[in-house]
């Protein structure tokens, strides 16, 4: 038997700042919605892209960009909090890629998305990937305007990432298990977190990926109708 005290848990109105934060959510989702009608003016496919640090976002959407940029006009919107090491790195494939730099913020949020539209020209493209900052947490809380959410998790960040995260998960449209080459090594089962994700959003569609090596990309690409 472990010897577990009473968990501590924070409760309605205790938290600082409260009605503030309810207020930013409410701003973020009306620009969100702004967003997406822009984006569905100009015909444009927005995909976000979410995940832990070190988890193969950035892998992953230079992957897609490979696989599908003689099919659409791609850009990226890359969100960092100081660094465009990542956004040069999709930058390499040839299409446009707008660096976010949040600061001090561990997440995009969608009036940033908005300044980054005014960046490019929607009619020149057609498919808009969106990375978020690596973070699993506050981005499930921000829509940014999107039509599909793919979330990217990693067989080295444990067996239980994906019931310790359920949030994220409930609003995603495709879950990613990334370096599946590892999961042997890092003693984790595939099945079982597909299996975790099921349990919490059973619309969600699972794939696993090597993204180094591509496997699995062909999938993802199906898993979101492109
Ligand atoms: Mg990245
Ligand atoms: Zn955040």
């Amino acid at each position: 038997m472990a010897h577990l005290k009473e968990v501590v848990k924070a409760e309605e109105g205790e938290i600082f700042d409260i009605e503030l934060e309810a207020d930013l959510l409410k701003a973020n989702e009306e620009l969100a919605t702004k967003n997406r009608e822009l984006l569905r003016k100009h015909g444009v496919m927005a995909i976000d892209v979410m995940g832990s640090i070190g988890s193969g976002k950035t892998t992953l959407i230079e992957k897609l960009v490979q696989a599908l940029k003689k099919k659409y006009k791609i850009a990226v919107f890359k969100g960092d909090l100081t660094t465009t090491i990542d956004a040069e790195l999709i930058g390499r494939h040839g299409i446009e890629v707008v660096p976010i730099n949040t600061g001090k913020e561990c997440h995009l949020d969608a009036n940033l998305v908005k300044k980054a539209l005014q960046k490019i020209n929607l009619e020149d493209i057609d498919l808009l990937f969106i990375e978020n900052v690596g973070n699993l947490i506050c981005p499930a809380d921000f829509p940014l305007g999107s039509e599909k959410r793919v979330v990217v998790i990693s067989v080295t960040e444990g067996p239980y990432m994906v019931v310790k995260h359920p949030f994220i998960f409930m609003d995603a449209d495709v879950a990613v298990i990334n370096k599946k080459d590892l999961a042997q090594a890092m003693g984790v089962d595939i099945k079982k977190l597909k299996a975790d994700v099921g349990e919490i959003n059973p619309n969600v569609k699972v794939v696993a990926t090597n993204g180094r090596s591509g496997e699995g990309v062909k999938e993802v690409v199906d898993a979101l109708g492109l």
